[in-house]
Formats: C-alpha cells, sequence, structure tokens
C-alpha cells in the first residue's frame, strides 16, 4: 500500500517572483520498512490522488511581479548562471548532529526541524559571505499547525513547506502524521524539506530567485516558464543535497536514514498528469545525488548550476 502524503503538490505565487515551494510529489512506502533502494521495478507507482492540490498550472497565474527594473536578458542570465555562489569553495560540514526527538507531537516536530535549520544556518553563511550575498541573516522559520498562511507571496495552504522572501513555512502537522506512518521516513523528509527550503533561500540571497522568476515571466512559451522553474527547483535540492552530503558524516546520513533518502529523492519531483515545474523523478534524484556524493572537499554550490544544464537533464 502507497499513500500521497499532502505534504507536496506545487503550486506558487510570486509576488516579486520570489516564492517557491518545495511541491515535490512523493511517494510514501507504508509501514515501518524503509524503501531501502531504487532499483528499477521495486519502485512503487505514484499515487496521484486527491491530496494532490494543484492539478492547474498556478505558477502561470503568479501575482504580478513588483517593479524589476534594472534586469535585461544577459543581465539576468549572467545572474543566474555564472553568481558568484558557484565560485565559494566547498561547503562546509556544519558538524550539527540530528536532534533526537520524536515528531509524534508539534513540539517535536518544532525541536527536530529548528535543529535542522540552525545547521543549515551555520553552513552556508559563510558560503552567502563568499558569494556576495545581499544578507547571511538565516530566513525566519514559521512552524505552523494553521491550515492556510498569509505570506508575501499571497495566502498558502499549509500541506506543504513553502519559502517566500526569507520565511520558510513549514507544516507541522503533515510531519507529525508522517512519523506515525512511518518514523524514518519523516526524518527524511523533515531534513531534505529544510535544506530544500534553505536552497531557496541561498537563490535568494544570492540574487538568483529573482532573476530566474524575471526570466521566467520573460519566457514567451509555456514549456521555456516550465523548464526555467524546474531549474530554479532542481538547483534548491542540489543545494539543500550539497549540504546534507556536506555534512553526512556528522548527521549521520547513514544507514537506514541514508537508504530513506535515497529513495526518497528519485521518487520526488512532478508526478503524472502534474504541471511539469519540478523536474522528472529521475532528474530530481540526479541532481540530488549530484550534489550530495561530491567527497567532502568538492562538494560545492558549482555542482548545482542547473542554469548551465542541457535542457535533457532538467527534464
Ligand atoms: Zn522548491
Amino acid at each position: 500500500m502507497e499513500l500521497m502524503v499532502n505534504l507536496s503538490r506545487t503550486t506558487r505565487r510570486g509576488l516579486a517572483g520570489v516564492a517557491a515551494l518545495t511541491g515535490l510529489a512523493v511517494v510514501v512506502p507504508a509501514g515501518a520498512q524503509a524503501a531501502p533502494t531504487n532499483e528499477a521495478g521495486t519502485r512503487p507507482v505514484p499515487v496521484v490522488g486527491k491530496a494532490a492540490e494543484s492539478g492547474t498550472d498556478e505558477h502561470v497565474h503568479a501575482e504580478a511581479p513588483t517593479a524589476k527594473a534594472g534586469y535585461t536578458g544577459p543581465s539576468a542570465l549572467k545572474i543566474v548562471r555564472y553568481n558568484k555562489l558557484y565560485k565559494t569553495g566547498p561547503i562546509p560540514a556544519s558538524r550539527c548532529k540530528e536532534v533526537n526527538v520524536s515528531m509524534r507531537t508539534v513540539a517535536g516536530v518544532n525541536k527536530y526541524a529548528t535543529q535542522v535549520y540552525k545547521c543549515l544556518y551555520a553552513a552556508w553563511k559563510p558560503i552567502l559571505a563568499k558569494a556576495g550575498a545581499r544578507s547571511t541573516a538565516a530566513p525566519k522559520l514559521h512552524i505552523t499547525t494553521a491550515s492556510t498562511v498569509n505570506t508575501r507571496c499571497g495566502v498558502q495552504r499549509m500541506t506543504r513547506a513553502f519559502y517566500c522572501e526569507n520565511n520558510i513555512y513549514f507544516p507541522a502537522n503533515q510531519m507529525v502524521s508522517l512519523w506515525k506512518q512511518n518514523s524514518t521516513y519523516a526524518r527524511t523528509y523533515a531534513t531534505n524539506t529544510m535544506a530544500h527550503e534553505y536552497g531557496h533561500h541561498i537563490q535568494e540571497q544570492t540574487g538568483i530567485m529573482d532573476a530566474s522568476w524575471w526570466r521566467q515571466r520573460a519566457m514567451k512559451t509555456q514549456s521555456a516558464k516550465l523548464e526555467e522553474s524546474r531549474r530554479r527547483e532542481l538547483q534548491a535540492s542540489c543545494l539543500g543535497s550539497a549540504y546534507i552530503g556536506a555534512n553526512r558524516r556528522f548527521y549521520p546520513m547513514t544507514g537506514a536514514l541514508y537508504n530513506q533518502w535515497r529513495w526518497m529523492v528519485n521518487n520526488m519531483g512532478d508526478a503524472k498528469g502534474y504541471p511539469r515545474d519540478h523536474g522528472s523523478f529521475k532528474n530530481h534524484g540526479w541532481w540530488s545525488e549530484h550534489g550530495f556524493y561530491a567527497t567532502s572537499s568538492t562538494t560545492t554550490a558549482a555542482r548545482c548550476n542547473t542554469y548551465e544544464s542541457a535542457p535533457a537533464r532538467v527534464s
């Protein structure tokens, strides 16, 4: 039995072009057993059920951007493709440990997720400084039990994590219910989701987010817009995974947790029948592992330059 968890689908409304969701369709293996591999043939088929909220292509109907004077095609391309972020060198291991707490309660989710968030801040701060980022400050973290939140990117249903302009919104109740289904999966999901959202924050602070949204709006065809969205989302996942990989000896992302992580990232992305705005499962897995698997001395943000990648790799 499998189920589609309602932490997933993707929509975004981009006021000022900076909204982005985790928005990843995920299949959760039911029961206590983590799915240890991503072998072809053993991979569960995604069940796209009523939990998925956006059969519509909402990101196309993003709210009008605030004025973004100063971009041109070449200048926006320069920001996304030749960003100083890609020259910042190895990502330091934060040496943060996973906090040993049950996420059976909202308080537990709060503890667990806040720890991951603090670790991400510690690891990324020097990178942001080297990249000449707008700010090296952490985003504001909202662990919320609300069903909707009012954000600068519009009202958002808290069925999934969400990033908007220096804010990470993280739904607590969904994590509790995930924990009750499969605690290893819940740990993996919480860690990976927070890392992905923090990846959006890195994009935000380095100017990539705004420039990418500008490019997306300027694009003429729907397929070009979707490809730009996929480059942005796959990069956020790659950056998140690069952090997890850089810190993997300390967290530690090994054993069952690692197996679950690897399975999960290869089973995330655009589910059948939904907008192709996050990338195929295959490419999501590829970018996640690409970020993660470098040796510690070469785990760099440069590996996550999805804007330089051939279209097939961001399909
Ligand atoms: Zn995202």
